[in-house]
């Protein structure tokens, strides 16, 4: 049986390059980078609740990282170093070693150090703590909305509750389709690059994490105003088109969680510096609607009708 100490030997001790003292001492040290504010986020994903026990552990070594990192993307931050906190009922050596190169492999793909962590015996549980830094007084909030600006999102919305909804029969996909939403579900794509882009340029944004409308309403509330949506408008996956309008596809788009794109908002004059941005980074954004006084969040139909929702996004409480 191997050690809790073998185990982060084995598993968690790569070299961190940017980072004075990383994983073996009892914390790491690190120096910021000059003129930069610190940005810092924690996450958990929990067994049975954010993945399925079966779930492929590459996947989820992947997913506790990417959703940390969305978090620093949405403050327009570059991520720079993380910890790991894992928590397993026992240990598969087949299992660790495939999480660890899940994680490393995102971990490479930005440049973020691994620089310490904590293993502990109980419930399949992984928290990660993401650490950033931004410009001073850079860093992108969800306060900063203001009346007049339009909103726009990052690639297609509603996919990783599409797959999911395909997987338990709701809604029927196929092809590219399904690849894409599936992708989307177990290995989402933090958008790192639009997030530093868009420091400076936007006035606020978010990630998409609990479903757009509930996300849409954190804005909402932070910054003291009323989002207007347009659903004609919100982009999905191409095969996901057809079937729009039914209840169960419009739930997932509007509704569903785990997209991890960026919900931002823009004064209509910088329009040409977000199509600019979004032609340099091959990502579409689309403008999605617009900010208005009053509060809360409308979502129209075609033809200008609200759209009423029964859940309005994911709640751990609720
Ligand atoms: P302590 O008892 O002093 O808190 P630990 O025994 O928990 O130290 O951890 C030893 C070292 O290994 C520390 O540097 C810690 O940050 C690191 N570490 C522990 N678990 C992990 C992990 N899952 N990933 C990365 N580093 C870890
Ligand atoms: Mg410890």
């Amino acid at each position: 049986m191997i050690s809790e100490f073998d185990l982060i030997a084995r598993y968690f001790s790569r070299p961190a390059h940017s980072a004075i003292l990383g994983v073996g001492d009892d914390a790491a040290v690190v120096e910021p980078s000059e003129g930069h504010e610190t940005v810092v986020t924690i996450d958990t994903l929990v067994c049975g609740t954010h993945f399925l026990s079966d779930a492929e552990p590459r996947a989820i070594g992947h997913k506790a990282l990417a959703v940390n990192l969305s978090d620093l993307a949405a403050m327009g931050a570059r991520p720079r170093w993380v910890l790991l906190a894992i928590t397993l009922p026992e240990v598969d050596e087949d299992w660790m070693s495939e999480f660890a190169d899940g994680f490393y492999r995102l971990a490479r793909k930005y440049g973020v150090d691994l620089i310490g962590g904590d293993t502990t015996r109980g419930p399949l549980a992984v928290t990660v703590t993401a650490i950033g830094e931004a410009p001073a007084g850079m860093a992108l909030r969800r306060d900063g909305a203001r009346h007049g600006d339009e909103i726009w999102v990052s690639g297609q919305i509603g996919s990783a509750a599409l797959a999911l909804a395909h997987v338990r029969g709701d809604v029927r996909l196929k092809g590219r389709g399904l690849e894409e939403c599936l992708a989307k579900l177990h290995t989402p794509v933090p958008r790192i690059e639009l997030g530093r882009e868009l420091a400076g340029i936007a006035n606020c944004a978010i990630d998409i994490s609990d479903g757009l409308v509930a996300d849409a309403n954190h804005v909402a509330q932070r910054s003291g105003v009323r989002v207007e949506i347009s659903y004609a408008d919100v982009p999905c996956v191409a095969e996901a088109m057809a079937m729009k309008k039914q209840p169960p596809a419009r739930q997932a788009i509007l509704a569903g969680g785990d997209d991890y794109e960026l919900l931002f908002t823009v004064p209509p004059d910088r329009s040409a510096l977000i199509d600019a941005i979004s032609a340099r980074l091959g990502l579409g954004l689309t403008r999605i609607g617009r900010i208005c006084t009053g509060s809360g969040v409308v979502v129209l139909d075609g033809s200008g009708e609200a759209i009423d929702l029964k859940v309005k996004g994911h709640d751990h409480f609720g």
